[in-house]
């Protein structure tokens, strides 16, 4: 990847894609970004409003309305089109739907000359980023999905005023689909340098695991609370892409609990893409985090992996 014109394309300008964008300009993350979307009248306002912003930044980003011609030369193409998640609809639902929007952008990028990374946020995300797989053809390091990142910066924030800790010292990760059957492996959290289980054993009146659940479920079902109280949920996850996307031009070998391919990894070998920590840098996907899983979280990692696959099989191509 050549760091002397960092180039993000953004296909999908809606709310997510945009907070994306206002955030990549704000955090002055890429030096030409170009957006994509299917309502053109739209991409093209979107531009437009950013950049009116230009002088008011410490960026002198070139944003414009573009055409899929212009992933040719892109070093990343972010993916945020897509239907809409609606109240109380879950995100597998909206599987066949966004099957269709993506087999009418993936081959059009690739065509193109694309050589760079995927980048997937539309939802359900592990199963739109196996897709793009599929329909890219690509490297499995070089397609990579949001996954639980952003449910992993929730329960590091909810961690964190529980345990009275800056969240960054949180060590705890949401694992497996980016939606109900994502949990969190307890066994392996820690704040700062004490396991979590270690924190209840000492002081089992302060600190309790049903807390702990408390939590766990409330990242779980955080988006469908945003949602009923706002339509949808755009500004956390679009600060997870422009994340991931500053890791990726930094090479900065940051773990990030994105969605990926298992190569081998708990007996794992299949095509399925899920969350899990993995090393992320100028490669793409670089290296995959076995975690130390008990038995039961193994079991419940296991059961989300199967429910990836089985609705991945269900798409109709
Ligand atoms: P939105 O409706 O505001 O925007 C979607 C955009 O996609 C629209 O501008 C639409 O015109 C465009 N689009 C649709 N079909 C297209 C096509 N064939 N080619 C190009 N553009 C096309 O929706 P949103 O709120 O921005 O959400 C986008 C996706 O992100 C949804 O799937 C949503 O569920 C997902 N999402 C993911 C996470 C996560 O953690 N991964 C979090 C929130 C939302």
């Amino acid at each position: 990847m050549s760091n002397i014109n960092r180039k993000v394309v953004l296909i999908g300008t809606g709310m997510v894609g945009m907070s994306f964008a206002y955030a990549a300009l704000n955090q002055n993350i890429c030096d030409e970004l170009v957006l994509i979307d299917l309502n053109e009248v739209r991409a093209r306002g979107e531009a437009m409003d950013l950049n009116h912003g230009l002088a008011f930044s410490s960026s002198s980003m070139k944003i414009y309305f573009g055409d899929y011609a212009d992933c040719s030369n892109a070093d990343i193409v972010v993916i945020c089109a897509g239907v809409n998640q609606k109240p109380d609809e879950t995100r597998l639902q909206l599987l066949q739907r966004n099957t269709q929007v993506f087999k009418s952008i993936v081959p059009r990028v690739v065509s193109n000359g694309f050589d760079g990374i995927f980048l997937v946020a539309t939802n359900p995300v592990d199963i739109m980023t196996r897709v793009t797989y599929e329909l890219s053809g690509f490297n499995a390091a070089k397609v990579i999905g949001t996954g639980t990142t952003l449910d992993t910066a929730r329960l590091r924030y909810l961690l964190g005023t529980y345990f009275e800790v800056d969240p960054r010292h949180m060590h705890a990760y949401v694992i497996g689909e980016h939606g109900d059957s994502e949990f969190v492996p307890w066994s392996q959290a820690i704040m700062a340098v004490k396991p979590i289980n270690e924190m209840l054993e000492e002081c089992p009146d302060q600190y309790r695991m049903e807390d702990l659940e408390k939590i766990a479920a409330d990242v779980r079902t955080a988006a469908y609370e945003i949602i009923k109280a706002k339509g949808s949920t755009y500004y956390g996850i679009g600060m997870a892409i422009c994340r991931i996307v500053r890791a990726i031009f930094s090479n900065e070998n940051a773990v990030f609990t994105t969605s990926v391919r298992l190569r081998g990894e708990y007996g794992l070998r299949g095509e399925v893409f899920i969350g899990n920590p993995c090393i992320i840098n100028a490669n793409g996907a670089n290296r995959v985090l076995e975690l130390n899983l008990c038995e039961e979280e193994l079991e419940k990692f296991k059961s989300s992996y199967r429910i990836l696959d089985e609705n991945f099989s269900s798409i109709q191509f």
